[in-house]
This record gives structure tokens, C-alpha cells and sequence, in this order.
């Protein structure tokens, strides 16, 4: 149940946003997290721009691989999967992929995106997944969404302002692979170009992997989506920026 504090401030529609900018940790991420939402978002004439972090170069078990080759493949796996989805706008951050990212250098960068192109809300991977060990997926999370709430700062990050950028206010921030949902979005018309989208990234996801991946992620949706009426859906974090700081209650949000 709901605490009546949490309608203090209100939870923002991702629909009602112009620009949505989608951070992920990794290419792929966006697809997996929600890659339903975002072509719905496209579709309803959301603008969406994409950030990934790291360069993908450590997704592979295979120590003959060479890391370069694997990141320039990757790009064009995500430029693929970005394409189904309805995104054209991709920008690359290209910090090393494999759990060493620098949070400071990584959340100044992502605020200098976000000075950069302005967007209203932002999209990332929740850094508060209870269990989540993948060192890039908390810090790509947290720092986005530290960079989301301060970045109308002019003391936050000011090495971005010596660049000629200006400080800028997020009003909301969604998150994806969240323990936590409070957006429930009907995603049915749209999970085929998931799952499609998905299998752009042939060097992350050969077949019985990718099968085990889509099987998972379809009946989570399914069930997630047994309350709310229709046959699937992906579960996001959205909350205010004001939120994001200070608010006990914001996970019962
Ligand atoms: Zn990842």
C-alpha cells in the first residue's frame, strides 16, 4: 500500500515528456530494460536519445576475442537495435567495459550530456536493485540519476560549464530493472520489436542464450501485467526529480 506521503509530489508521465534521454551501462541494456517503452515513447513523438557508457568490450567469455573488435561489433549491433526501436540519436561515452568505471568522470560526463542536449527526463537502469553485482549497471545508475537531480546546479560539475554548457534541470527520472515499479506501461503491441531488437546483439545473445533471455523477460511482463489489464508489460521507476534526495518513502512510491 501506497504511503499518503507519496503524494506529495506527484510521479511524472514519460508520455508528456518531449525529450527522453536513455542511459545505459551497456549496449543492449536499453533493449532488455525497456525497449518496449521507448518505442511506444517514439511512436507517441517522444523525442529519445540514447547514452551508453562503457564500449561493451568485455561482453564475451571467449579470451581469444579481441576487446576492440567485440566494441566496434557491438556499436553496430546497438545502431541495429536502435534503428527497430525508432531512436536515432545515439551518443557514446566509450569508458572501459568490465566493472572498473570511475563514477566522477562518469557522472560528469552524463551531466554534460544532459547540459548538453536538455532533455526533461531521464531513462536508466536502477542502482538500487537489491542484489544487482554488476559494478557497472549500480554506478551507470547512480550516477545518471545524481547528474538528473544536480545538474541545474552551476557548482556541480563545473568542468562542464568551462565547455560552454549551462546548467539545466531534469524534472524526471525513470528507472529500468527496478525492484521497485510504480509505472506499469502496456507494451503488448510492441514486444515483437523488443525481442527483435534484442536479437541484434548476435555476439551477446546466441540463440539458446537469447532463447532462455526473451522466454524470461516475456513472462515477467506477463505476469507483471496480470493487475493492469492487459497481456504485457514492462514495470518502470518513475519519480520527480525532488524525490531523488532526502525522501524516505520514494521506493514505496
Ligand atoms: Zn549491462
Amino acid at each position: 500500500m501506497k504511503p499518503e506521503i507519496c503524494n506529495f509530489f506527484s510521479v511524472p508521465d514519460l508520455f508528456q515528456q518531449d525529450h527522453l534521454l536513455c542511459i545505459q551501462p551497456h549496449p543492449d541494456d536499453l533493449e532488455i530494460g525497456a525497449g518496449a517503452t521507448i518505442a511506444k515513447l517514439n511512436r507517441a513523438g517522444v523525442k529519445t536519445t540514447w547514452l551508453t557508457v562503457t564500449d561493451g568490450s568485455a561482453g564475451t567469455d571467449d579470451p581469444s576475442v579481441d576487446p576492440v573488435s567485440l566494441a566496434r561489433t557491438r556499436r553496430k549491433e546497438a545502431e541495429k537495435a536502435a534503428a527497430l526501436i525508432g531512436t536515432a540519436d545515439l551518443t557514446w561515452l566509450d569508458f572501459a567495459d568490465g566493472g572498473s568505471l570511475p563514477y566522477d568522470k562518469t557522472r560528469s560526463a552524463i551531466a554534460g550530456v544532459i547540459r548538453k542536449l536538455k532533455p526533461e527526463a531521464v531513462l536508466v537502469c536502477d542502482p538500487w536493485l537489491p542484489y544487482e553485482a554488476h559494478t557497472d549497471h549500480v554506478r551507470t545508475g547512480l550516477a545518471a540519476a545524481e547528474a538528473a537531480f544536480l545538474s541545474h546546479m552551476p557548482y556541480f560539475c563545473p568542468e562542464n560549464l568551462a565547455d560552454g554548457l549551462e546548467p539545466h534541470k531534469v524534472e524526471a527520472v525513470a528507472f529500468y530493472y527496478t525492484a521497485y515499479p510504480n509505472t506499469f506501461i502496456d507494451v503488448t503491441n510492441y514486444w515483437e520489436l523488443k525481442l527483435a531488437a534484442i536479437d541484434c546483439h548476435a555476439t551477446q545473445f546466441p540463440p539458446a542464450k537469447g532463447k532462455l533471455l526473451k522466454d524470461y523477460l516475456t513472462a515477467k511482463a506477463r505476469q507483471q501485467a496480470q493487475d493492469h489489464g492487459c497481456e504485457l508489460v514492462e514495470a518502470i521507476k518513475v519519480l520527480s526529480t525532488n524525490h531523488l534526495h532526502i525522501f524516505e518513502n520514494a521506493w514505496q512510491c
